[in-house]
């Protein structure tokens, strides 16, 4: 049987890369799992606060939020463990475990934290970014994940592409941690694999195909939400970055923007990017993002209108989240009390 864990931050409404990178396979994963197959979704709302968003109560609306976000493209909490990460205290006391086990020089080779400040501090390069401006959070925050998914012991992780070196380092950790704790021939902690989208991995920004779509770029017109009407999709895909050249080609290493189109129409229809390559033979870049423009809007029609449903009652919403973190303590408090005792502190 699998177990399948990921997350996803609680610092907007989701996007298109969220969706087609990840948030499309937990549902694929969960309308094809089998009976004894665990599936457990969390909103980390302790990764949000590793770059603090400043406004206590918008970090509260984000996380009801992506519990709605979830709900809404067919996350099914009665199939699934749903819950906040924040509600379940064993995330980080075995996050802590995991720290002492992790060397600095490993977790200085990610490359995701130093990105993201610069996205957030709107620097161009990451040599601008000053190491010493970090929070200790943000530096730490790949073990953690490393703990989310342990905690569950998790088989399979399904993540985009910008996570898997973070998936790299917590297979890393799970060994290094059974290598020294379990006993023989018993590997405490599956060591997890990662579930990358078949076809598209990488969503990029509309206006900077250089870098991926982000929650928290701070350019909004980069990025296409769950919650955007029909007009604001059209208005965003239209104002995308591509290129100069007049046909129309799938080149990503040349022509970004015009493939980051490509991959968003492909994904949405399904078609292979063959296909799209012969529906635009001989035509424009205002007909790719006209087309392009419709398919999203097609695809996000209905969960849109289910998350405006969700969203409205707060209160039961609170109350499904609720009784995820319940269930999701019961397998966490276990793990956690036979890792403490494995190392000695139990
Ligand atoms: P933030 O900027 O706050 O980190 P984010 O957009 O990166 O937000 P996360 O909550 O960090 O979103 O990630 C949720 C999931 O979405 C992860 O599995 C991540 O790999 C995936 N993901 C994020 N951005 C993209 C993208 N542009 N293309 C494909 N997958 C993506
Ligand atoms: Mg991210």
């Amino acid at each position: 049987p699998k177990t399948v864990f990921s997350g996803i931050q609680p610092t907007g409404i989701p996007h298109l890369g969220n969706y087609l990178g990840a948030l499309k396979n937990w549902v694929e994963l969960q309308n094809s799992a089998s009976a004894d197959d665990t599936l457990i979704y969390s909103v980390v709302g302790l990764h949000a606060f590793t770059i603090p968003p400043g406004d206590p109560d918008s970090l509260r609306q984000s996380k009801l939020d992506a519990a709605a976000s979830l709900i809404a493209i067919g996350i099914d909490p009665a199939r699934c463990i749903l819950f906040h990460q924040d509600e379940v205290p064993e995330h980080a006391e075995l996050a802590w475990i995991l720290n002492c086990l992790t060397p600095v020089g490993r977790l200085r080779r990610m490359t995701t934290w130093k990105a993201k400040l610069a996205t957030v501090k709107n620097a161009t390069s990451l040599d601008d970014v000053d190491e010493t401006d970090l929070s200790l959070g943000l530096f730490a925050y790949p073990v953690l994940q490393a703990a989310d998914v342990l905690l569950y012991k998790a088989t399979h992780v399904p993540v985009g592409e910008d996570q898997l070196q973070h998936i790299e380092l917590m297979r890393d950790i799970a060994s290094t941690f059974n290598g020294r704790y379990s006993p023989p021939k018993t590997p405490f902690f599956p060591v997890p694999e990662a579930v990358a989208p078949s076809a598209t991995k990488r969503i990029r920004a509309l206006r900077d195909p250089e870098h991926k779509m982000s929650k928290s770029s701070p350019s909004a017109n980069s990025r296409i939400l769950l919650t955007d009407s029909p007009e604001s999709i059209t208005s965003k895909i239209r104002s995308a970055v591509t290129d100069s050249t007049r046909h129309l080609t799938y080149e990503p290493e040349t022509r970004p923007g015009v493939a980051n189109l490509m991959d968003i129409l492909s994904a949405c229809t399904g078609e292979t990017i063959d296909d799209v390559v012969r529906r635009m033979d001989g035509k424009g870049h205002s007909d790719l993002k006209a087309a392009t423009a419709e398919a999203v809007i097609a695809m996000w029609q209905k969960p849109r209108e289910e998350f405006e449903r969700v969203r409205s009652d707060e209160e039961e919403l609170r109350r499904v989240m609720w009784g995820g973190a319940e269930r999701a303590r019961e397998i966490a408090s276990r793990t956690l009390a036979e890792t403490k005792r494995l190392i000695g502190l139990a």
